[in-house]
């Protein structure tokens, strides 16, 4: 073990580097500060990266620092986001155009499917719990989350160990669909109502959100063992961006696509997850049974590769091509199954 980087001293364990055993808060636990194990509903702590202090902050800093001070490509990406949060929304119309909310869906729809960076879109309504803790009431009653893939055969160099080079489609995936909010929130102010883009960089005080949940309940895909989500075109290997707006839409809904019973039987991230953070049960955190990756595992790896997403890469629906099949798949076996035999 060195003082950078640390070894691995069986299959899903991982012993931390020195600087990094130092950087680990003592008494302190991520999964604790996510209440894992706890029943009761609560909104999220904004443990990755968010305006409250907490003990894993030195970590999350010097993950920081090592991703981004050899990597010129990722630190002009979270430039060009950072500019656009500021300066790249355009002042509203005065003056409303009237729609129905069937009229704005299907116009917001085509705008979308017309632009290079915007992948998949969902509506639905805005829900206080969405809002991280410490954080005001949303301000707007909608949310439409758009869906980016990200570059696979980029991502996919974490498979070679080189997550210098992966970390390029991230951070290009955050910064290609925020480009796609900003210019939607701006069609939106347009047209006389209110709207604001998030990318995942975002990072405005009093507005962070979490994406998945909403993502999710708007059909975009289902959580998945990895902890991310999976669409069934995309697999795990996309990004989420949001626009909070007053514009009124049709509300999309969850949708099966079969991840759930594909995860159940699939261990593959779960094997090929160098620290074993990700557990092949499901874990109960803040009042629901899902989906959860250890953060006091994950977090020390990511910090010292200045970067990971395995879990991401390795899962099958994330190869090009591979997801649409597979969710066919589920989707006849779950019917079969839920057919009563003669
Ligand atoms: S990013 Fe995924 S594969 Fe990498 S350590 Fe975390 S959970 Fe494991
Ligand atoms: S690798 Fe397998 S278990 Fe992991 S998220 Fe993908 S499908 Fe689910």
């Amino acid at each position: 073990m060195g003082l950078f980087r640390g070894r691995k001293i069986a299959q899903n364990v991982w012993e931390p580097a020195l600087l990094t055993q130092w950087l680990i808060p003592k008494n302190a636990s991520g999964n604790d500060y996510n209440r894992v194990g706890s029943a009761r509903h609560e909104r999220p702590s904004p443990l990755f990266h968010g305006p409250e202090k907490h003990p894993w902050m030195s970590i999350m800093l010097y993950f920081k620092v090592r991703e981004n001070y050899d990597n010129l490509t990722i630190l002009i990406q979270q430039f060009v986001h950072g500019w656009r949060d500021r300066f790249g929304h355009v002042r509203q119309a005065e003056k409303r155009v009237e729609a129905t909310p069937e009229e704005f869906t299907k116009r917001l729809r085509a705008f979308a499917a017309d632009h290079p960076e915007a992948d998949i879109v969902g509506f639905t309504r805005m829900r206080p719990e969405w809002m991280f803790k410490g954080q005001l009431p949303p301000k707007h009653p909608w949310i439409v989350v758009v869906a980016k893939a990200m570059d696979y055969d980029t991502l996919s160099y974490n498979l070679k160990g080189d997550f210098r080079t992966a970390v390029k489609a991230v951070m290009g995936g955050y910064e290609r669909n925020h480009k796609a909010v900003v210019d939607i929130a701006n069609w939106i102010l347009k047209q006389g109502y209110s709207a604001k883009g998030y990318g995942g960089l975002t990072m405005i005080k009093d507005e962070w959100h979490v994406m998945i949940p909403p993502a999710i309940e708007c059909g975009i895909g289902q959580l998945a063992k990895n902890g991310s989500m999976i669409n069934d075109q995309l697999g795990s290997c996309f990004r989420l961006a949001t626009v909070l707006t007053d514009m009124p839409f049709v509300a999309d809904q969850p949708r099966e696509i079969g991840v759930d019973e594909f995860c159940t039987s699939c261990k593959k991230c779960q094997t090929d997850c160098p620290p074993g953070a990700i557990s092949n049960e499901k874990q109960l955190v803040r009042g629901d049974v899902k989906w959860y990756v250890d953060f006091d595992k994950c977090m020390p790896f990511l910090a010292e590769h200045k970067a990971c997403g395995l879990c991401l890469s390795t899962c099958p629906w994330s190869r090009p091509g591979i997801a649409p099949n597979l969710s066919q798949k589920m989707l006849k076996k779950m019917a079969r199954q839920a057919t009563p035999a003669h």
